[in-house]
């Protein structure tokens, strides 16, 4: 069975400065597969976020059911990790107690919590920075912590939303083989928003295509490895 099932999924906004009714989202149907990295692709504003924060459990979809491991997504959980595009790090905290943020709301994983951010850290190759700020790192290594913190709780499935968005252009080309290859290794389930078509080709196993407003997927396309 797929691990996400999203059916006839719609999203209306209330647009409180105008009165009006927004459609973000329109009857989208999506099955990702366990330990599928599935690329979402389109240009801004087309609904992908929304999409991703339904099932996040962020936000309550208008209509349309979200299934995540088999049940109904009503809230956020343990088995969902959500990867901003601002990192969202505690400029006040250092880097292991960021990680270690990602493990608060789960009091079963306090036994080992010190393995566990260690070898988060390690996973995303910020050892030795445990102690800095994030203000004392690059935008690249900012969002590796941030992946960190979205790890070390061992979500099934990890929600990302333009990662590297917010990273320069140079480091975004290293980031993206980086990113692959740390996602790889846990074999995680990825649902990866993106409006580069580069980024959706070289990352994803499928690329959900959105078109523009409202939301609704367009096609999906299998991408071989041959083909990257
Ligand atoms: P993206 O990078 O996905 O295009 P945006 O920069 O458009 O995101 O939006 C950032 C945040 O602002 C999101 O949380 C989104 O829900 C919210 N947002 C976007 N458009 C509106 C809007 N018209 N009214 C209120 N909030 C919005
Ligand atoms: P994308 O992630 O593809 O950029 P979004 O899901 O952020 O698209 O937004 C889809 C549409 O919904 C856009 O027109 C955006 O302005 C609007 N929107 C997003 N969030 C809100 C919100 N909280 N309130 C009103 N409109 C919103």
């Amino acid at each position: 069975d797929p691990i996400i099932q999203i059916r006839d999924l719609s999203v209306r906004y209330h647009v409180a400065r105008t009165g009006n009714r927004l459609i973000a989202v329109q009857d989208v149907d999506l099955d990702v597969m366990e330990g599928e990295f599935l690329t979402v692709l389109g240009p801004s504003g087309c609904g992908k976020t929304t999409v991703l924060n339904c099932v996040a459990g962020l936000l309550t979809p208008t209509t349309g059911t979200i299934l995540a491991g088999g049940r109904p997504v009503t809230a956020p959980g343990p088995d969902r990790a959500v990867v901003f595009q601002d990192y969202a790090l505690l400029p006040w905290r250092t880097v292991a107690d960021n990680v270690r943020f990602g493990l608060e709301m789960q009091p079963r994983l306090k036994e080992g919590a010190a393995d566990r951010i260690a070898e988060a850290i390690r996973l995303v190759g910020l050892s030795g920075f445990e102690n800095s700020y994030p203000r004392e790192l690059s935008g690249g290594m900012q969002q590796r912590a941030g992946l960190a913190r979205s790890l070390v709780a061992d979500p099934r499935i990890l929600l990302m939303d333009e990662p590297l968005g917010a990273v320069d252009a140079l480091t975004r080309e290293v980031m993206r083989a980086e990113l692959k290859r740390i996602i790889d290794a846990t074999g995680k389930t990825v649902v990866f928003i993106t409006h580069s078509i580069d980024e959706a080709v070289q990352l994803g196993d499928r690329i959900a295509v959105f078109s523009s407003h409202p939301g609704t997927i367009k096609e999906i396309v299998s991408v071989t490895p041959g083909n990257r």
